[in-house]
Parts: structure tokens; sequence; C-alpha cells
């Protein structure tokens, strides 16, 4: 009944929309996408009035990038609790909290225009200015994970850029996604007269992906998700940038300050109930400081569970998924991005509302261990020395290159471990968040491209580079040709 009732909501605000846009245009003739704000169940129309606001845009200055980023960046600040909560109410996974912190951040940290310098040569033969140009109309799909968030930082970004975006979002946060798309439309029509900088598919399909990944319209795509959807992108013929799965391992060495690691890795693997894709997944541990470690675990809060209770939630916490020989271990949904406190109960305990973390002792070959869980539970393996912790650590990191963290005050062992996994990136002593500048040095994006190489995304992953040369008298500062 539900369904139903939105699925007429969706279709007749669809119809007022384009009877709406007719009548703006009755003049011309052609049915304008004016007033969609973003909202399209139509891929191929959706690209069409992504393609129209890119040609609006690049007719405008810089100011007016600024501007659409500056009413993106007010409206995830301002609206965070209320977008948050929907988003929560609408995915069930991670913590609200989290989910409105998430667009705060964004809000605060993603990068703008101010990436964009550009770079001259002069010299006797003249001058060459190398700017940063647009690609026109970007395809991006979302995750489930982070739905309005990965939105916001890719729009953030891309519009900097010069781009306009088609988003297809993951179906279970749809909703939350073709609001807040239509939110920042609206305020930055009201404010610089172009609609549809972000373009949303609002009942999202793998056909629409499909749609999306061929147009000729479209001229890169950027996806974040899972190994499926970085497959399917990097078989589009397109040029496309994967934001791919993690599977981030920690190391703690015999060196390290335990209590801190402790708090460190409470404070990342049980950010959004370990939704992150940066979020610690497993511990590998040094025999010699293992048990003092989970002690430091459980002085920092975190709940312990014994063996016959890690089997238990373990049971309940994955099953088969994929068909013959793509047959895998998955995390189940009844699980999936829910609180500690769930967790314990399927093990059969019961703890404060308010644990944060649960966590144990396991082999590595545990599946704990190999499956990116995204579960506020973290496996702790014990390691005969710091060798074989980075050895298993790189092995179940499964060659993803995406995050790595180490708890050690021996440099050669962070050495080591960052030249072992080589991965995009690489925390010492802090929490995973600190590799996005929250808590550490640099900036923030929800796509952080490793199978493709361009990391952490910013303003610049989504342009070209282009070269202006200029060859003759006109150049009067540092060419011979005037003084001749
Ligand atoms: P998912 O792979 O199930 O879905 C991601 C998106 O891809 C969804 O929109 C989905 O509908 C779409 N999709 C899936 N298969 C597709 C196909 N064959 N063709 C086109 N589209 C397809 O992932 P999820 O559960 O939504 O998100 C969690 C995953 O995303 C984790 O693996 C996590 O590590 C990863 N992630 C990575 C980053 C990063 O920056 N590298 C950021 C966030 C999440």
């Amino acid at each position: 009944m539900q369904i139903s009732e939105d699925l007429i909501r969706n279709v007749v605000t669809q119809v007022l929309q384009e009877v709406r846009g007719r009548s703006a245009n009755s003049t011309s003739g052609t049915i304008s996408n004016v007033g969609r704000y973003g909202q399209f169940t139509c891929a191929n129309q959706a690209v069409a009035a992504a393609r129209e606001a890119f040609e609006k845009l690049r007719q405008r200055p810089m100011e007016d990038r600024k501007k659409a980023i500056e009413h993106i960046r007010r409206i995830s600040i301002a609206q965070a609790v209320e977008l948050g909560t929907m988003e929560m109410n609408e995915t069930k996974i991670g913590r609200l909290a989290h989910k409105i912190g998430k667009l705060e951040t964004l809000g605060r940290l993603a990068p703008g225009t101010e990436f964009l310098s550009t770079q001259a040569y002069s010299g006797d033969r003249g001058l060459a200015v190398i700017e940063h140009a647009p690609f026109g109309v970007i395809g991006a799909i979302t995750p489930v994970t982070h739905s309005l968030p990965t939105i916001t930082g890719n729009a953030v970004s891309m519009i900097a850029g010069g781009n306009t975006v088609v988003v297809n979002p993951h179906p279970s946060g749809r909703k939350v996604a073709a609001e807040g798309v239509r939110r920042f439309n609206q305020a930055i029509y009201e404010d610089i007269g172009i609609d549809n900088l972000i373009c949303v598919i609002t009942e999202p399909t793998l056909e629409s992906a499909s749609t999306i990944f061929r147009h000729r319209d479209v001229s890169l795509i950027c996806v974040t998700g899972g190994p499926a959807v970085g497959r399917a992108a990097l078989n589009s013929g397109k040029r496309a940038i994967v934001a791919g799965p993690g599977n981030p391992p920690v190391v703690v060495d015999e060196t390290a300050d335990l209590d801190r690691a402790a708090r460190c890795i409470i404070q990342g693997a049980a950010f959004d109930n370990n939704l992150l894709c940066i979020a610690e997944k497993e511990v590998f541990v040094v025999a010699s400081v293992f048990d003092k470690l989970m002690d430091a675990m459980q002085r920092a809060g975190a709940v312990r569970l014994n063996s016959s209770q890690i089997e238990r939630l373990t049971a309940a916490a994955f099953h088969e998924v994929g068909e013959g020989s793509h047959k895998h271990l998955g995390p189940t949904k009844e699980l999936l991005g829910q609180d500690a406190s769930k967790l314990a109960a399927a093990a059969g305990v019961t703890v404060d509302p308010k644990t944060e973390l649960v966590y144990g002792e396991t082999e590595s070959n545990h599946p704990f261990v190999s499956v990116e869980q995204m579960m506020p539970f973290v496996p702790f393996v014990r390691c005969r020395d710091v060798d074989q912790a980075i050895e298993l650590a790189k092995y179940y990191e499964h060659g993803f290159r995406h995050t790595s963290i180490i708890h050690s005050r021996d440099v050669r062992n962070m050495t080591k471990m960052a030249r072992a996994l080589d991965t995009t990136l690489f925390i010492k002593n802090g929490p995973c968040m600190a590799g996005l500048g929250l808590g550490g040095e640099g900036y923030l994006s929800f796509s952080i491209a490793g199978p493709t190489g361009e990391g952490v995304t910013t303003p610049l992953t989504f342009t070209r580079e282009r070269r202006c040369s200029l060859i003759d008298d006109l150049w009067i500062l540092g060419g011979p040709g005037l003084q001749d």
C-alpha cells in the first residue's frame, strides 16, 4: 500500500513538473527540464537535463560554481539532523549521530574550487598555461552505506571542476538521495538560475545504471561500492573512477601505546556501526602484548565475547551469496550495520545498549577476518611477531590496496607495513578517519579510488588537463621578439 502511494505521488510530481516545464518553454516548443530539481525516473532524460545544465554552467564564471557549492555546504550543515534522520530511517543501518555527523563534516571539509590551481611556464619561446577543464556530464553510482553523504561529496567536487552529474543511487537509499538532491538544486536554481546540476534517478535499477554507463553524453563514470559495480564500470568502455571495497587490517606491535590503540580501534570500528569502507575490520596483534591489548579494549569500553559466543554470532552474521564459482560468504542483512548490543544479543549476551563495540579472539581464517563484514564486532588475531602480523594483514586486505592501520612506535615496522601493503590510506597511531582529515591532516571525500589510482577524490580528479600556448611577439615579458 505504502509503495503504491509513493509511486503515484512520484508520477504525479513528474507530470506536474513536465507540464510546468512545457509551459515555461511554450514559445520555443521544447520540453524544458527546469523545475525538476534533478528528479528523474528515466536515465536518458536525466542525462539530457544534466547536459543542458552543463552547457549553461560552462558559460558562467567560476563565481557561480562557488555559489552552487556554497548552497550544498549550507544545506548539508544546516539540515544535517533532518536529512541524517531520513537516511537512518530509510536505510536502517548505522548510527543516527554519525549519519548527521557525516553530512556536517562533508559540508565543512569536502574540497572545492580552491583545488583548481593553474600552472604556467614562461620562457624565451613564449608562454604555456595549464588549466583544468571539466569533462561534462559525469555518471555516478553511490552506496547504501552513505547515500546522501557520497552524493554531497561527489557533487561538491564535480561541480567545482565545472561538471554536472547524474546519480544512480543504491535502491535502499534512493529516497534520501532524491530529497537531498531536490533541496540542493532548488537552492542553486533560485540563486544562479541553473537547474539540474545534480540529477538523480528516483527509481534506480541495474538497467538505469547501464543506460548511464553507455550514454554517449556521459563523459566519465565514478562508482563508489563493492566489487560488482567496480567491474561493471570498468567494462563500460568509458573512463571510470572506481572507489571500490576495502577490508582494512590493523597491526599492533609490542612498542605501541596499547590504551591509545584500543581507544582508536573503538573510535574507528564503531563509527556508524562499521559502515565506513576505511573502518578497522580486523586486528593482528603481536603475541607478547596480545592479552594486554585485550584488557585495554575492555578498559576503553568495548565488550569481549568468548569463543562460543563468537561462534553463535558468526552463525547469525554470515550467509552464502553469489552463484557457482562466485559463491562466497557475505554479511547478513539482519546484522549488517546494526548496533553492538544487537550483535551481542545474537551471541547470547545482554550488554548495555550504549556499548559501541564487541570484540574477541579468533583464528586468522575466521569469516570475521576475511569478509568485509561492516558490523561493530572486531576480531583480534594473535601473531608470533610483527612480520607475521604484517603478512596476515597483507593477505586479508585481499590486494584491494584501500586502507591499513598500524599502532607502533617503531619507524622500521611502520615502513615495513607501508611497503608491504601499499594501500591508498595508511594510518599510523590513529583511528581510520584520521586518514580523511578527521583528527588528522588532509581533506575529506567519501569516494576513495584505490583500483583506478586517483586516491581520495578531489575536484582535480574530475577535470581534464588542458594546455594553452602562446608563441609570438605578443609575448612581451620574457621573449626577445620585441627588443630585436
Ligand atoms: P554495493 O556494491 O552493493 O552497491 C554499490 C552501488 O552499486 C549501489 O548503487 C548498487 O545498486 C550498485 N551496483 C551494484 N552492482 C552493480 C552493477 N553490476 N552495475 C551497476 N550498479 C551496480 O555496495 P554497498 O553495500 O552499497 O556499499 C558498501 C560497499 O561500498 C563496500 O564494499 C564498501 O567498501 C564500498 N565503499 C567504498 C568506498 C570507497 O571510497 N572506496 C566508499 C564507500 C563504500
